[in-house]
């Protein structure tokens, strides 16, 4: 992944605090099957109700479709989501590993007094029980 892909995380992260904001990672598997790559953000807006926003993202089914047409036009794959945490550390919650699925990489960024601190990115392992951290690479 691009220092260009994590800022525009970082920046989507900071223009929607103290709201989640949340969007897709579109790119493809590396063909040695060993990791992922990302080249593009696909940003989403927060479909929750303005109560529940800065605890919940969501992405609604008509969203991620848009996005995965968006992205096989482009000849790319949805490999990941992304979602900030305003004011909370960039570590999956409960209610992340409850909604996520495997193979997919979670772009966390903490969103500090609507500044973007730590970026990190996260795969739930296959039994479902926890994410590992998983590190980003620099890309071109
Ligand atoms: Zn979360």
């Amino acid at each position: 992944m691009a220092a260009q892909q994590r800022n525009e995380i970082a920046a989507h992260g900071e223009r929607d605090y103290p709201n989640e904001c949340c969007g897709l990672l579109l790119g493809n598997i590396s063909e040695k099957g060993d990791g992922k790559v990302c080249t593009e953000i696909y940003p989403i807006s927060n479909a929750r109700e303005e109560e529940a926003k800065r605890t919940r993202f969501l992405i609604r089914p008509e969203e991620l479709m848009q996005g995965e047409k968006y992205a096989g036009s482009k000849g790319l794959d949805v490999v990941g989501f992304y979602h900030s945490h305003p004011d909370h550390p960039a570590v999956p919650s409960a209610y992340d590993l409850d909604h996520a699925w495997p193979v997919y990489s979670y772009i966390v960024v903490a969103v500090k007094t609507g500044r973007a601190e730590a970026l990190l990115s996260w795969e739930m392992q296959l039994d479902r029980s926890r994410f590992n951290e998983e590190e980003i690479l620099n890309g071109s």
